[in-house]
């Protein structure tokens, strides 16, 4: 035999028997995204490697150690998209939907970071991402706060996760902070790990978001962003906490909670799970004002927010929260000789007949005793029996596979019937 050829590492196959619940978490976040009218935007999952760069900013743990970086045949240097924001920008701008105009976006798909696996941590993930534009007000925040809010609600997982907050300010007010932060990292060089010193002065805000538990019993003397906070940051963050204290949503502000992306200013927010041990984000956003005039737009406001799928399905299978729907409703027994035909030909009528309804053949022959079997297996609750009889005289035997009554009717009854049990 030859050899088996496996997946990469840390890029999963989603199964038949996992697809339902992934098609319920993305049925539902689209509906609730439509809900509050916004339009679905389908980007490359290929781009050039400078957007990545220029946007999540050089020094960020996705740009210096997790992009899936090649060189194509052209010699271009292109990435496998780890995030969707700045893919949604180039594509905005490229496309002049940005100018003056208010865009409400949402997308959906893979992402690709070479990341340790493990459990909700992949190289290959999925997010369902929103992205607004050009609307200044902390209005638009609170509308994604509430949607990601009313998702966890449609979900069955409300209980579940909590939502934290922080105002990281306007880019000039950072600066100042950066400074006084970097002073006090100077001061406590001994503690701070690897990481830490070589972020210190590239990117000290990124030393505030430290796993190393050593490092984060100093930085409870650190300076406090708040203290540095512009005046107009401020009141975009108070407006937001009113906004969202009137909608009744419950946060936790967050003084550490900077992002780990370098393109954010004002709001940053993330929903926290404690049901998946260490990898308890799953939907993490923020406002980023700067992004598309440094992408090469006019400038234009933006804030948007990317769920981790993964993390979302894992959580509704911890919680057990795996009901979905049935994959086929009815199943169509045949036996005899001109039978298999008028199976398939019933089966045609009533699709046509009752919207969504599922309706599976069988095929390959076998007694009903086995046929019957299958569509247990299969997860029918009705089956329909045609024998040469039935045929015969018009008829199709209904029989109700949760309680076994079963009953001849006419075959044209037979839609109004179905529609009735299922
Ligand atoms: P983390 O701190 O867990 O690494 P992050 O800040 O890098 O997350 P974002 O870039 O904000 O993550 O992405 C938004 C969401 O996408 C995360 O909250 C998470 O749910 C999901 N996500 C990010 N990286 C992965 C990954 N490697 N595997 C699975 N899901 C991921
Ligand atoms: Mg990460």
């Amino acid at each position: 035999m030859a050899k088996q050829i496996q997946a990469i590492r840390g890029m999963n196959d989603c199964l038949p028997t996992q697809s339902p619940l992934w098609q319920k978490v993305e049925n539902t976040a689209k509906q609730v995204v439509s809900a509050y009218g916004y339009n679905e935007i389908r980007m490359p999952i290929v781009e050039m490697t400078h957007l990545f760069k220029r946007a999540i900013g050089e020094v960020t743990d996705v740009v210096e150690k997790e992009m899936y970086t090649f060189e194509d045949r052209n010699g271009d240097s292109l990435t496998l998209r780890p995030e969707g924001t700045a893919s949604c920008v180039r594509a905005g701008i490229e496309n002049g939907l940005l100018y003056n105009q208010e865009q409400r976006l949402w997308y959906m798909g893979p992402m690709f970071r070479h990341e340790r696996p493990q459990k909700g941590r992949y190289r290959q993930f999925h997010q369902f991402g929103v992205e607004v534009f050009g609307i200044e007000g902390p209005d638009v925040d609170a509308e994604l706060i509430m949607m990601t809010a009313r998702l966890w609600r449609e979900l069955g997982i409300d209980q579940h996760v909590r939502l934290e907050l922080n105002s990281i300010g306007s880019s000039e007010a950072r600066a100042e902070y950066r400074d006084a932060l970097i002073a006090f990292l100077e001061q406590h060089l001994e503690v701070l790990d690897e990481d830490s010193k070589r972020r210190m002065y590239t990117n000290p805000l990124r030393v505030l978001d430290t796993k190393n538990q050593a490092v984060q019993a100093i930085l409870i003397d650190a300076p406090k962003l708040s203290d540095y906070l512009d005046e107009d940051s401020k009141a975009h963050f108070a407006g937001l906490c009113e906004l969202l204290d009137a909608a009744g949503i419950e946060y936790q502000v967050n003084e550490r909670l900077v992002r780990g992306l370098d393109y954010y200013n004002r709001t940053v927010f993330e929903w926290i799970t404690d049901s998946l041990g260490a990898q308890g984000t799953v939907c993490g956003g923020g406002r980023y004002d700067g992004m598309v005039e440094q992408l090469g737009g006019k400038p234009t406001q933006g804030v948007g927010f990317a769920m981790g799928l993964e993390r979302l399905v894992l959580m509704l299978e911890t919680l057990e929260l795996t009901d979905v729907r049935r994959p086929v409703d009815v199943y169509v027994v045949t036996a005899g000789e001109g039978t298999l035909m008028a199976g398939m030909k019933l089966a045609e009528t009533l699709r046509e007949a009752v919207s969504g309804l599922r309706v599976m053949n069988h095929f390959g022959g076998g007694n009903f005793k086995k046929q019957f079997k299958r569509a247990d297996n299969v997860g029918a609750i009705v089956a329909l029996v045609l024998g040469e009889n039935e045929i015969a005289e018009g008829t199709v035997v209904v029989k109700d596979l949760r309680g076994g009554e079963q009953q001849t009717l006419a075959q044209a009854e037979v839609a109004a019937k179905l529609a009735e049990l299922i």
